[in-house]
């Protein structure tokens, strides 16, 4: 079956950074449901379109079509007494930019850095302002469920759990800043 819309994907991914450094290799396949549903980046559907299990590939995909450019506007600084007694860098939280433009957006922000009475937090992706290079290999292609097509996310193994959905966020403890 070739990969279009409403398709489920399973596929082994390798994602380096444009000098060909391993950040992440993936120890479950992925799945996920193709057709612009946003489960993955873009350019991965694209370059995956119409094609089978078995295919291969890798792409480059450049900061603005992956986690955006680095922005020093998204990295703020919080009195310490703002965040829990217990912090060590790489802690995240989700919270408000301080830019008004943005307000309804949600961002992740990671601990960089623990000075005495400031935090110094980073709005930014943690793979932001990378190019990054993804060997690509598709392992299985199905026809998506009407279940899953009308929720928009894979079911089943590997998939979208309904009775687990909080358990993606335990290794963070999340908290409000604004
Ligand atoms: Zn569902």
């Amino acid at each position: 079956m070739k990969i279009a819309k409403n398709t489920v994907v399973t596929l082994h991914y390798k994602l380096s950074d444009a000098q060909d450094n391993l950040i992440e290799e993936s120890q479950q396949p992925m799945v996920y449901l193709h057709g612009g549903y946003g489960a993955t980046l873009p350019k991965i559907e694209e370059a995956l379109n119409d094609h089978q299990a078995g295919y291969q590939v890798t792409i480059q995909v450049e900061p603005e079509d992956a986690f955006g450019e680095y922005d020093a506007n998204l990295v703020k600084i919080e009195p310490r007494q703002a965040l829990p007694d217990e912090l060590e860098v790489g802690m995240q939280f989700e919270g408000a930019p301080d830019d008004p433009d943005d307000e309804d957006e949600i961002r992740i922000f990671t601990v960089t850095d623990i000075a005495d009475d400031k935090v110094v937090l980073d709005g930014n992706h943690p793979l932001a302002g990378i190019a990054l290079r993804f060997a690509l290999n598709v392992v299985e292609v199905r026809a998506a469920s009407e279940e899953e097509i009308a929720h928009q996310h894979v079911h089943g193994p590997h998939g979208h759990h309904h009775e687990d959905d909080d358990d993606d966020d335990n290794q963070f403890r999340t908290i409000q800043l604004q």
